[in-house]
């Protein structure tokens, strides 16, 4: 497994402004530093626990992002340091990164999960529940989230054309969100969409962030 070697094909692939969210879970310490090395700063990961171990014995620029479903229970322990939370699929949720954000003086860039998906799923918004949210109001007086954008996982299947349908809805609905309640806030920017196995597809729908393990650090052993 050359990682530096996989990190730099998938590089050459993003265009400009295209981010890269290297994603470690469930991989040692070793393959991240071996990522690290190759010059990648930006991590993803989806447990806490194995997050703060990680971030306790690893190099302190290095910008974690919380990818997977986050327990309002738990957030107040990655508070402190994380770099985004990807995956905020409730109001609760977001409120409690506000207080624990407060806690620590801190605004803590988020992104909305959209369940665009057609597989079932427990988590993320969906279109209409988010829009009630953000009709709502209350969140515009948060003072210590900042709220960058969406983030959505395609339906994991071989029809292509279905994946680019799902992503391209994300794209639209990041627009609609952006002219409707975010036109004057330039944080609001990030549409975090593509995984190894369809990353391309959702960079060609206008993706800004892709999260990216697999291809990166090979096939994770849960
Ligand atoms: C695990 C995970 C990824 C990365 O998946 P790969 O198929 O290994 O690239 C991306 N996003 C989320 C939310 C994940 O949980």
């Amino acid at each position: 497994m050359d990682i530096q070697a996989n990190l730099n094909g998938v590089l050459s692939e993003l265009p400009l402004g295209v981010s890269l969210v290297a994603v470690s879970k469930f991989h040692p310490c070793e393959a991240i530093k071996e990522a690290y090395r190759a010059g990648q700063r930006i991590f993803g990961e989806s447990r806490v626990q194995e997050l703060l171990g990680k971030q306790a014995s690893l190099p302190a620029d290095i910008q974690w992002h919380f990818i997977g479903h986050l327990q309002t229970n738990k957030v107040k322990y990655i508070a402190p340091f994380v770099s985004m939370i990807d995956a905020v699929d409730s109001w609760k949720l977001l409120e409690e990164i506000d207080t624990q954000g407060g806690r620590c003086g801190r605004v803590i860039p988020c992104l909305l999960e959209l369940h665009i998906a057609q597989e079932e799923s427990k988590y993320g918004f969906t279109f209409n529940s988010c829009r009630e949210m953000l009709d709502n109001g209350a969140w515009r007086s948060l003072q210590h989230v900042a709220i960058c954008g969406v983030m959505g996982m395609a339906t994991y299947t071989d029809d292509e054309k279905q994946v680019a349908q799902e992503f391209a809805s994300l794209h639209d609905f990041f627009t609609m969100l952006k002219r409707t309640y975010f036109e004057d806030d330039a944080r609001f920017k990030e549409i975090s969409m593509g995984m190894t196995h369809d990353y391309l597809l959702a960079v060609a729908a206008g993706s800004t962030m892709v999260r990216i393990g697999t291809k990166i650090f090979g096939e994770r052993i849960h």
